[in-house]
């Protein structure tokens, strides 16, 4: 697909290594940390397994980083995760492994090029992963399937096959193929080279052993006859009626190559990365509203994807992430903000790896930087060296959680709009205003805890202490309609029809039930899962 040496970055002259930047969607315990774990081992960033989880454990110990964090002990922002290997630069852009994940998981998501899916072989395709995955689904980015515990009893390989295809509506090519499970897993077997990697439990030395094809008697040797003759059965009903492999069809998202392994036991994660940097998308072009920008054009570009708050609360500082598109980043370079139109330098970029932070000097497309935001960055602003144009806006996505919120004290009224606008710019929650009562506000969260991150940082940042009374809605859909607000017909009791941020018209539903009968009775109304595009 992407013929390295043809690549920009190792052509002549440029001088850096291409990227390859990419998250892992999973949802919670599938093993992300793990998986996450043994890639840094193989780009040597970390030397010993355990060394992310104990970054984190250390964290928790000794920075002062917000009080709910470490009363959860969770991880409420992302970060990214940086090393080389094979001559490419991968940057892992990390995303929560909580349950209670918020907006900015998603948000995520826009600044990377391809995603992991990781899905625990015993559990299938879980709700987590339904969602992250529509969001990489809408953007029609490549998505990569690791299938997780081998060494545990799971499902049937060909019934989770099956389950990708329907639940998640992606056609998937197996590149390799397990040869039992759990305490009889014997390892797995490439189908583009007909290598079979014996598995050999944790910490010890991968085997593999080089045959032929598939009919070949060294690997009926290795694997006795049943187990060879259901590997031959299994392997010869996806050359028939599997998808065959496309990498045309991978670029799109329609078709995801499928890798079976044991993250745990770091089996077929290598033969995972190997193929992985191989398959993967460099940077492409992203969209402007002055056409499209190239990540070999000249001048620098990217966008704000993602702003971490009080991440040392002693000096209030807020980190600014963006994902370069184009040109070359030096640091103490000057660029346009287009929003403001004012010129900023970038003078104290950083670079994360964990919650260690780095000075950088320069960086590429691709890459994530954060530079220090005195307050001045929203959530998809541009930045660029030279023009004024503009990325496409970061759309937002419909909330599961409401909440009409209130001042404690109305003497705080100013600090309490301030925060609720900065908060919102900021990408920390969803503001609505209620269209018949537009003094009444009303909050929208993709987790719950981003409720009490909220109203914590109201009051820790703004000294607006808030109340929350949370509503029965679990839906919102955008609104795209031509007729007046008052021809729609809905039902009043039990939908409740706000102005996003933007001014746009959203409605706010208890069930999916309630969202087909509006679709009904207003046939000149389209509803919206997000706001992209509107
Ligand atoms: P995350 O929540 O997705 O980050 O998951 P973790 O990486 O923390 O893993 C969740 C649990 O699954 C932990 O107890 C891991 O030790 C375990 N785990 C991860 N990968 C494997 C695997 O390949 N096999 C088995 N048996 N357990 C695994």
């Amino acid at each position: 697909m992407n013929e390295p040496s043809k690549e920009y970055g190792l052509r002549e002259g440029v001088g850096h290594e291409p990227r390859r930047t990419f998250a892992i969607i999973s949802h919670p315990d599938a093993g992300k940390t793990t998986l996450t774990e043994k890639l840094l081992l193989f780009g040597g960033a970390i030397r010993e397994a355990g060394a992310v989880k104990g970054k984190k454990a250390r964290r928790h110990a000794t920075s002062d980083w917000m009080e709910i964090e470490k009363q959860r002990g969770i991880s409420v922002t992302s970060t990214v995760l940086q090393f080389s290997y094979k001559n490419r630069r991968i940057n892992i852009l990390d995303t929560p492994g909580h349950e209670d994940f918020s907006e900015d998981t998603y948000r995520t998501l826009t600044a990377a090029d391809s995603a992991v899916m990781l899905i625990d072989a015993a559990k299938g395709v879980e709700p987590q992963t339904i969602k992250l995955f529509e969001v990489c689904a809408m953007r029609g980015i490549p998505i990569f399937t690791f299938i997780n515990k081998l060494d545990r009893e799971g499902k049937e390989p060909l019934a989770l096959l099956e389950e990708i295809e329907e639940v998640l509506g992606i056609r998937s090519c197996p590149m390799n193929w397990p040869i039992g499970m759990g305490q009889g897993f014997l390892g797995i077997y490439n189908r583009s080279d007909n290598r079979f990697e014996r598995f050999t439990g944790r910490g010890e030395e991968m085997k593999s052993i080089q045959a032929d094809d598939i009919e070949s008697e060294q690997l009926r040797a290795e694997l006795g006859d049943e187990l060879h003759d259901k590997l031959q059965e299994e392997v010869m009903l996806l050359d028939i009626a599997g998808d065959p492999f496309d990498a045309e069809l991978v670029a799109q998202g329609k078709l995801t190559p499928v890798f079976f392994g044991s993250a745990i036991a770091n089996f077929g994660v290598e033969t995972f990365l190997n193929q992985f940097i191989e398959l993967a998308p460099p940077p492409g072009p992203r969209k402007t509203d002055e056409g499209l920008v190239e990540p070999t054009d000249d001048a620098f570009s990217g966008f704000v994807f993602k702003i971490q708050a009080n991440m040392n609360p002693a000096h209030r500082d807020r980190v600014a992430f963006i994902r370069m598109c184009s040109g070359k980043f030096e640091r103490g370079m000057n660029v346009t903000h287009v929003r403001t139109g004012k010129k900023i330098s970038l003078a104290q970029p950083q670079q994360f790896f964990g919650q260690g932070r780095e000075i950088i000097d320069e960086a590429f497309p691709g890459d994530i930087i954060g530079i220090f935001d005195p307050g001045s960055f929203r959530i998809g602003d541009t930045l660029c060296e030279t023009g004024r144009f503009n990325f496409e806006k970061l759309p937002q996505f419909s909330p599961e959680h409401f909440a009409r919120v209130y001042v404690k004290n109305t003497l705080k009224y100013k600090q309490f709009h301030k925060g609720l606008e900065q908060l919102a710019e900021e990408g920390a929650i969803q503001v609505y205003r209620q269209v018949n009562r537009t003094e009444d506000m009303v909050l929208g969260a993709v987790g719950q805890l981003q409720f009490e991150v909220f109203q914590y940082r109201m009051k820790a940042e703004y000294g607006a202490e808030v109340e929350l009374t949370y509503l029965p809605y679990s839906i919102a859909r955008w609104i795209e309609t031509s007729d007046d607000l008052d021809k729609l017909n809905y039902d009043r009791y039990s939908n409740l029809v706000v102005r996003d941020q933007d001014d746009h018209l959203v409605m706010l539903f208890p069930n999916e039930f309630a969202t087909r009968w509006v679709v009904e009775k207003n046939p000149n109304v389209v509803l919206h899962t997000t706001s992209f595009g509107l």
